[in-house]
């Protein structure tokens, strides 16, 4: 079954991602991490679904999606870039790999950041955030999307590595074993998601470090 909404607020979050607010469908369930099906109702787009994951928390008057539109190619995202408020958004079933199981350190690339966006939200208003730690992968800094807001929940556990730029400060390169392993204390879980080139890379660092599937929460965007 899908709901019909409307688009409340639409804006550029950075140079290429937007933030998209939406009324939120009666009785709809989700917890923090997990994606729904979403598609433009207009014609010609309504039955082009895509999975998009709520930045929103599940107790929250809307539903929020962070999205990294790609304007090169003819897609959904691209399409949304003309979207402005009151064009109306199908919302169809509530899915997703993705969710806290205990400590651990996050890490996404690009996009990949949006179900840790909302579990590290839903943690720090638990008081639960703790020693949780976020290791973020994008090409500049002017990639990184919540900047300010991850700094301000997270602090010192907010590590930024930069493949593009070398930034004092950030990381530069791709994420690493030594990267991470700089991180670990004490560390029950490792929770990825991103670009599957991306998630391979690193899921291999995690196996170098002797970390074993069980402990890792992920999922490929
Ligand atoms: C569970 C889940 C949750 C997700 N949550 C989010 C989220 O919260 N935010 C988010 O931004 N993304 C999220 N994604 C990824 C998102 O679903 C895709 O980026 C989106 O479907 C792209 O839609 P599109 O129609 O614009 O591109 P599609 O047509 O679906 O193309 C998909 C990919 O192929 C590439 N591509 C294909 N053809 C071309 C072409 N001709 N030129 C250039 N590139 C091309 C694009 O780079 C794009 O990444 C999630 C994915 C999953 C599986």
């Amino acid at each position: 079954m899908s709901h019909i909404v409307k688009i409340k607020s639409i804006k550029h979050l950075t140079h290429d991602i937007l933030q998209i607010e939406l009324n939120k469908p009666k009785g709809l369930q989700f917890h923090p991490g997990q994606a729904v099906d979403f598609a433009i109702n207009e014609p010609g787009w309504e039955k082009e679904w895509r999975s998009f994951t709520f930045t929103s928390l599940p107790e929250d008057e809307n539903i929020e999606f962070n999205i990294k539109t790609y304007p090169s190619h003819n897609g959904v995202t691209n399409r949304l870039l003309s979207k402005r408020i009151g064009d109306e958004i199908l919302i169809g079933d509530v899915y997703g790999d993705i969710a806290y199981k205990g400590e651990g350190i996050f890490i996404a690339g690009g996009a990949g950041y949006t179900p840790f966006a909302a579990i590290l939200k839903d943690l720090h208003q638990k008081g639960l955030l703790k020693n949780n730690k976020f290791i973020f992968a994008n090409k500049t800094v002017a990639d990184i999307a919540l900047k300010n807001e991850f700094e301000q929940l997270l602090d010192k556990n907010f590590i930024n590595v930069l493949s593009d730029e070398k930034v004092e400060g950030y990381e530069h390169g791709f994420v690493t074993a030594e990267i991470i392993k700089k991180q670990i204390e004490g560390h029950q879980y490792f929770y990825l998601c991103g670009p599957p080139p991306m998630m391979d890379a690193v899921g291999k660092q995690l196996a170098s470090l002797g970390i074993n599937d069980e402990h890792i929460v992920k999922e490929g965007f």
